[in-house]
């Protein structure tokens, strides 16, 4: 059964997969609103990480997914969180589907854009810090909003 998919940034080959947690197309919409305001330069950094940082070549990556709700590493505590980006190299960026559904779009672009900004910072570390000496803090580690 082929998943049903959103298209994201499809020149990219970037989709979402539509699991109906929330409203996808909204924020597939939104998604592809807020993409276009990121500097070019982030937008670049962006792609080429995921492009040359993914565990396999066949992987989805990155894995943006709308989700009810997602595991959590134990004795993390997590409140508030709307959103989540995990530097496990999977790429794996997450949405709260309520927050998605609530939240005004700009307020909703803001926390995809807040998503995107830990991915970049990653991606800037890696370039600029040898990997065995980065620091894996909480932050940068695995982020929640
Ligand atoms: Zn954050």
């Amino acid at each position: 059964m082929k998943e049903k998919r959103i298209p994201l940034l499809p020149r990219h080959k970037i989709y979402l997969p539509a699991f109906g947690y929330g409203d996808d197309e909204k924020f597939a919409r939104v998604f592809r609103d807020t993409w276009p305001r990121l500097p070019l330069h982030v937008r670049r950094v962006l792609l080429k990480h995921w492009r040359e940082t993914k565990l396999h070549p066949d992987l989805r990556a990155p894995a943006i997914e709308v989700l009810p709700d997602w595991s959590r590493p134990a004795g993390r505590k997590f409140n508030n969180v709307y959103g989540m980006y995990a530097d496990d190299g999977l790429h794996e960026i997450r949405f709260w589907a309520p927050a998605v559904d609530l939240m005004p779009d700009e307020q909703l672009s803001a926390l995809i854009a807040h998503e995107l900004a830990h991915v970049y910072a990653r991606a800037a570390r890696l370039w600029f810090t040898d990997r065995s000496q980065v620091n894996e803090d909480e932050e940068e580690k695995e982020t929640a909003s």
